[in-house]
C-alpha cells in the first residue's frame, strides 16, 4: 500500500497500549515544560525559535507514540505522515535558535531569506502530507510487518524524497552544528565551559539518527531520532539553568568585545586581569594568562600597572607598548551588588603622537631657521654700519648713533659736539711708504682715538683718512680738552715705521638745541678747514648756528 493521509482509519482503528507509553509521556510532559519555561521567560535571543522548538519535537515524539499505539497500516501510515512536518521543522529550527542566540537578536528579523531557507522544508512537508498521490515518500511496497516484541510494525518502501528529506535535515543540523562551534571559538576564554557540553548535546539525535537509519537501531521500536532531539534539548534546558547561560552577557556583545579594534581588558578588585579581547591577547603576543595580576600580564602589564598606580585610579595617561602609543581609558564595569570590577581600554594614539612630534620637530626647525635669520641680519647690520679696515663705525653708524644721542641730549637737557678730525698730509705717507703703511696709520689712529677717549664717546671713520668723534655730555670746551688730549697721544705714539708722528686737524662743533646732524656736520667741516688753513695740527672750534665766526682754536700751532 502507498501510505496515504487517511483520518477515518485512525478513528476505526483500534488502539493498543505499549510498554514506552509512560517513558514518552515522561518526555512529552518534561518538553511541554520547557516550552513553557521558555516562553514565559523574560526576553532572550532566539526564544520564539526555541519556543516552536519544544513545539515541534513534541509534535514529532507524540505523533511517533501514536503510531506506536495505532494496531492497522492505513492509521499507522497516516500518522507516520503527519509527524513530518514536525520532523522537517526541528533542525531548521534548531540552526534558527542557534543563530539568534549567538547573534543576541530578540526580535523576528527579515521574513524573506529566512522563508528562502526553509522552503525545502516546507516543499517536502507538502510533499508528505500528499503522499497518497504520488507515493514517492513512501512507496506502494509499504507493509504491515511481522511483530516485534508483540507488536505490530511497519515495513517502509523508502521513496526518493525520504532521502531528500534525510538529506535536508542532516544540512540543518550541520549548519546547527557548525554555528555551535562557532559559539564556541567566540565564547570569551572564560565564557567557554559551557560550550563543549552543547556541541555534544547536537551529536545525541545525530548518532540516534545515524544508529536508526544505518543500523536499524530502535528505542521501543522507532525510530530514537525524535528522541535524541529531545534529550538534546532538555539537556540545553537545564545547561541554561545551571550556567545562566541567558542571563550573562548576550554573546553578541562578546562578539562585539572580541572585533573591537582597542585592545581591552577586565580587571577584578584585586586588579587580576579576568578577561582580554583579541586585541589585547595579540598585544601579548598570544599570550594567555588569565587570572593574574595585572603586573603580570605579558601585554605591558607591569606598565600598565605603574600607570594606574600614578593616575591614582581614574585619570587616564598613556604609555608607549609595542612600538605604538596608547592612551588608557577606565570604566567601572557594574554597579555595586553585581560589580565586575574595572574595563581597561587601550586607545591607539600612534597617529596623533607622530603628527604631534612632527609638528614639534617643524616647528624646532622654524625655530632654528629663525634664530639663523637674525644672526645673518644682525651680521649684516654690523657690516652696513661698520668700516671693515678700523673696525670703526661708519658713516651711517655716525646717523644713527647722533639720532640717540641728540635725543638722549634733548631729554636730559645735556651738550653733545662733534668733533671731525681728518690727517694732516697723509697723502705724503701714503706716497713715501705704500699704501699698506698708509692702511696701518689709520688702524693705528683708529685705534688710539678709540682708547683716548671715554666709554660712552664714539668714534666713526667718514672715509678716506676723515674720522668723526661724538662726545655725549661735552661742551665744546670740554670737547677741545678732549680732543687735545689724544693730540698729545698721538704725538707720543708715532708710529715705528713713520719718521714722525702723524698729526690731524679737527673741526669741532656743540649741538644747538634741536639742531640735527646736517647743519652741524657742516659746521664742524667748515672748523676743519679753518684748522687745515690755520696751518693743520690743531682744533678749531665752531661758533654758534648761523654764525660765521669760530669760537677758538686749539692745537700745536694754535694759541689755547
Ligand atoms: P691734508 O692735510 O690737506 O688733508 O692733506 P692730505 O694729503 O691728508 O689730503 P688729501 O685729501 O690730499 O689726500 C688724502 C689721501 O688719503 C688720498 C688718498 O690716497 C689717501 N687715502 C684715502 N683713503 C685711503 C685708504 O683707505 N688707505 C690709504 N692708505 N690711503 C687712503
Ligand atoms: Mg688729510
Ligand atoms: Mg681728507
Amino acid at each position: 500500500m502507498t501510505p496515504a493521509l487517511d483520518l477515518q482509519a485512525c478513528l476505526a482503528d483500534g488502539w493498543q497500549s505499549t510498554p514506552d507509553m509512560p517513558w514518552r509521556g515522561v518526555i512529552v510532559a518534561a518538553l511541554m515544560m520547557v516550552g513553557a519555561w521558555a516562553a514565559t521567560r523574560r526576553s532572550f535571543p532566539g526564544q520564539h525559535a526555541f519556543v516552536a522548538l519544544a513545539l515541534a519535537m513534541l509534535g514529532w515524539i507524540s505523533f511517533s507514540a501514536l503510531e506506536q499505539a495505532a494496531t492497522t497500516a492505513p492509521c499507522k501510515a497516516t500518522l507516520a505522515l503527519l509527524a513530518w512536518p514536525a520532523i522537517l521543522a526541528v533542525p531548521p529550527l534548531w540552526a534558527l535558535f542557534l543563530h539568534q542566540y549567538l547573534q543576541g537578536e530578540r526580535r523576528v528579523a527579515a521574513l524573506a531569506p529566512r522563508v528562502l531557507l526553509a522552503l525545502p522544508s516546507l516543499l517536502l512537508i507538502a510533499a508528505a502530507l500528499s503522499n497518497g498521490q504520488h507515493g514517492l515518500l513512501y512507496g506502494p511496497d509499504t507493509v504491515l510487518g511481522p511483530p516485534r516484541a508483540g507488536l505490530p510494525r511497519m515495513v517502509w518502501d523508502y521513496g526518493p524524497l525520504f532521502y531528500l528529506a534525510v538529506a535536508v535535515n542532516y544540512a540543518f543540523v550541520m549548519l546547527a552544528l557548525a554555528l555551535s562551534l562557532r559559539g564556541w571559538r567566540d565564547a570569551g576564554a572564560d565564557r567557554r565551559a559551557p560550550w563543549p557540553a552543547f556541541v555534544a548535546m547536537m551529536l545525541v539525535p545525530l548518532a540516534a539518527n545515524i544508529a536508526y537509519l544505518g543500523f536499524d537501531l530502535r528505542a521501543w521500536g522507532s525510530d530514537p531520532t525524535s528522541l535524541g532531539f529531545a534529550a538534546a534539548a532538555l539537556g540545553f534546558a537545564l545547561l541554561i539553568r545551571a550556567e545562566r547561560l541567558f542571563d550573562v552577557v548576550p554573546l553578541a556583545c562578546t562578539i562585539l568585545f572580541n572585533e573591537l579594534p582597542d585592545p581591552v581588558l577586565v580587571l577584578d578588585d584585586e586588579r587580576r586581569v579576568i578577561d582580554a579581547n583579541r586585541a589585547a591577547v595579540q598585544l601579548a603576543g598570544g599570550q594567555v594568562t588569565l587570572g593574574r595580576p595585572l603586573a603580570q600580564w605579558p601585554g605591558g602589564g607591569a606598565a600598565l600597572a605603574a600607570l594606574l598606580d600614578g593616575a591614582g585610579g581614574e585619570r587616564p595617561g598613556e604609555l608607549a607598548l609595542g612600538g605604538r602609543h596608547w592612551a588608557l581609558r577606565l570604566r567601572e564595569v557594574g554597579a555595586s551588588p553585581r560589580r565586575v570590577g574595572v574595563l581597561l581600554q587601550l586607545q591607539d594614539v600612534t597617529p596623533l603622537r607622530q603628527a604631534h612630534a612632527q609638528v614639534v620637530q617643524r616647528l624646532a626647525a622654524r625655530d632654528a631657521e629663525l634664530g639663523e635669520a637674525a644672526l645673518r641680519q644682525a651680521r649684516l647690520r654690523e657690516q652696513a654700519l661698520s668700516d671693515p679696515l678700523t673696525g670703526l663705525g661708519n658713516r651711517r653708524a655716525l646717523q644713527e648713533r647722533f639720532a640717540e644721542e641728540a635725543a638722549h641730549a634733548a631729554a636730559n637737557g645735556q651738550p653733545l659736539t662733534l668733533v671731525l678730525a681728518d690727517l694732516d698730509h697723509f697723502k705724503r705717507i701714503n706716497d713715501t711708504h705704500g699704501h699698506a703703511a698708509g692702511d696701518a696709520v689709520l688702524r693705528d689712529v683708529g685705534r688710539l682715538l678709540r682708547q683716548g677717549l671715554r666709554a660712552s664717546d664714539a668714534v666713526f671713520r667718514l672715509g678716506g683718512e676723515e674720522f668723526a668723534l661724538l662726545l655725549p655730555g661735552a661742551d665744546a670746551g670740554q670737547a677741545a680738552r678732549r680732543v687735545q688730549a689724544v693730540r698729545e697721544a698721538l704725538a707720543g705714539a708715532a708710529p715705528a715705521r713713520l719718521a714722525h708722528a702723524v698729526t690731524f686737524s679737527a673741526g669741532i662743533a656743540q649741538l644747538t638745541a634741536g639742531g640735527t646732524l646736517e647743519p652741524l656736520m657742516a659746521r664742524a667741516d667748515r672748523a676743519l678747514y679753518e684748522a687745515k688753513a690755520g696751518g693743520r695740527d690743531r682744533s678749531v672750534v665752531a661758533g654758534p648756528d648761523g654764525s660765521d665766526g669760530f669760537g677758538g682754536v686749539s692745537g700745536h700751532g694754535a694759541v689755547d
